[in-house]
């Protein structure tokens, strides 16, 4: 066992004004009750760098159970690991592990040799404080702060790298990845979005072990590629992506080599422009519907068949239909996309071309207003046309139609409290000023009931 360095109060920037309150008496119960008691992971490690943590998460020296009996508003959860959710008002969770540690199996010379077996899967066994920050990814990620005292404890050297600005594995990260090439994603998006460099080390071992991203279980990964999207850092992290390779690995038709050649820089230049537009209408505080952001890093590649498939005036509307089935699917299916969101990504890419050949204006359009893609379609163009500099007139004219709330009326959306679905006689009549039916929608492609467009 090790002395962790310790950053007493005066000498690190944490203040308990910016804990989160409910975090904040969690910590403060386990400390009265006689447990150690910790933010640990990245609350530390954004408090320490200015920034608002997305979660406040707990560890501590209390079993899972224990923790149970301290909290009544509490429920241990989880099958690998079991770990206690504290519930708060509005829906808040604050989480609590208990310490852990790398599995047995996983430390010494034994789990070195054979090197395909170095993934995890057994389940982790609880542990000191020090082997709970030995388990976790990046140094930067393995700090604590100690309610006890106010201290920081930094047991892994995340302090300094913090103030050098570097993203590196705690130990060798040809084992730490092989353990969990998720991690390669994850050191490429803490790079991307607190603008750090990677360590030497974990750059190159990036590079001998890209191809391994694609032995991680689908959904993750498939988190860890939406994520940045979401937050507002995704152009960075899919350009450190695709320079490191992983993107490649794991989307070859995205990533470069599996592309059309001649097409390949302009598919990956579209690719990086579309997110550059996403990430700022992000910072703008619009927030995009993961349909959309999907379909911008498809789109590159969507144009890409078309393309090769030849003129589509030739081949009729049902060509885009098929290109869309022939490139989303496969992609959505490696990627274990849920199939709410490949059949919405499928109609957001077929809406995309609608829209461009209908004006907002037109009579034609209350077919469409009624679609429940249309929003994200919408938006999508709109980063198209900032990204490309085409259609933007197209592209103004149908923002300014979502703006003037044309065809997506309020009543589609819940009134606060009311039973959801809202019932019928809440909703607005349809455009001929009937009441609105649970007939099939004319536009709509589903049985679902839907609220026709109230006229422009
Ligand atoms: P954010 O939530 O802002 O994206 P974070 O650092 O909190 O960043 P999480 O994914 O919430 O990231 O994980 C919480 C902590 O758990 C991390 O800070 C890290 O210490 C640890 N951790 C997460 N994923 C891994 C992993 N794949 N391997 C080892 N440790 C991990
Ligand atoms: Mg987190």
């Amino acid at each position: 066992m090790s002395i962790p360095r310790i950053l007493p109060r005066a000498e690190h920037p944490i203040s308990r004004g910016y804990i989160d309150p409910d975090a904040l008496r969690v910590l403060y119960r386990l400390h009265r009750a006689g447990y150690k008691a910790y933010l640990v992971g990245g609350s530390v490690r954004d408090l320490m760098t200015g920034r608002t943590p997305k979660d406040f998460d707990i560890g501590t020296d209390a079993r899972p159970q224990e923790v149970r009996r301290l909290f009544r508003n509490s429920r241990v959860i989880g099958r690998r690991f079991r770990l206690a959710h504290i519930l708060f008002e509005g829906g808040k969770v604050v989480e609590v592990s208990t310490f852990r540690k790398i599995p047995d199996a996983m430390q010494g010379e034994e789990g070195r040799e054979g090197d395909d077996d170095l993934l995890i899967r057994s389940d982790n066994t609880f542990g000191s404080p020090e082997e709970d920050a030995l388990r976790r990814d990046f140094t930067i990620n393995g700090l604590f702060y100690d309610i006890a005292t106010y201290a920081v404890l930094d047991f892994v050297g995340g302090v300094e790298d913090l103030e050098r600005r570097v993203v590196r594995t705690i130990g060798d990260p040809l084992i730490r990845f092989r353990e969990d090439p998720v991690r390669m994603l994850r050191a490429c998006e803490f790079a991307a979005r607190l603008s750090f460099a990677m360590s030497e080390d974990v750059r190159a071992a990036i590079t001998e072990l890209n191809r391994e991203v694609t032995k991680s279980a689908a959904p993750r990964v498939t988190e860890e590629l939406l994520d940045p999207l979401r937050r507002g850092w995704g152009r960075d992290t899919y350009r450190l992506w695709s320079e490191a390779g992983l993107l490649d690995a794991l989307l070859p038709e995205i990533g470069g080599a599996g592309a059309a050649r001649a097409s390949e820089e302009s598919a990956q230049g579209l690719l990086f422009a579309l997110l550059r537009e996403a990430d700022a209408k992000h910072a703008a505080g619009t927030r995009l519907e993961d349909a959309t952001l999907l379909s911008a890093v498809f789109l590159p590649v969507v144009f890409d068949a078309v393309r090769r498939r030849g003129p589509l005036s030739a081949a009729g509307p049902g060509h885009v239909l098929l290109v869309l089935e022939d490139t989303v699917n496969p992609l959505a299916i490696r990627m274990a996309l849920p199939n709410h969101l490949t059949e919405s990504v499928k109609h957001v890419l077929e809406t995309l071309g609608r829209l461009t050949s209908t004006r907002p204006t037109d009579p034609g359009v209350r077919r469409l207003a009624g679609r429940p893609y249309l929003r994200a379609a919408i938006a999508l163009l709109s980063l198209y046309a900032r990204a490309s500099g085409r259609y933007r007139e197209v592209a103004a004219a149908w923002d300014e139609a979502v703006e003037r709330g044309f065809g997506l009326h309020a009543a589609a959306e819940p009134f606060p409290g009311a039973l959801f679905p809202p019932p019928e006689t809440l909703m607005l009549p349809a455009p001929d000023g009937r009441a609105p039916s649970r007939r099939r929608h004319r536009g709509g492609r589903r049985r679902r009931p839907q609220v026709s467009a109230a006229p422009a």
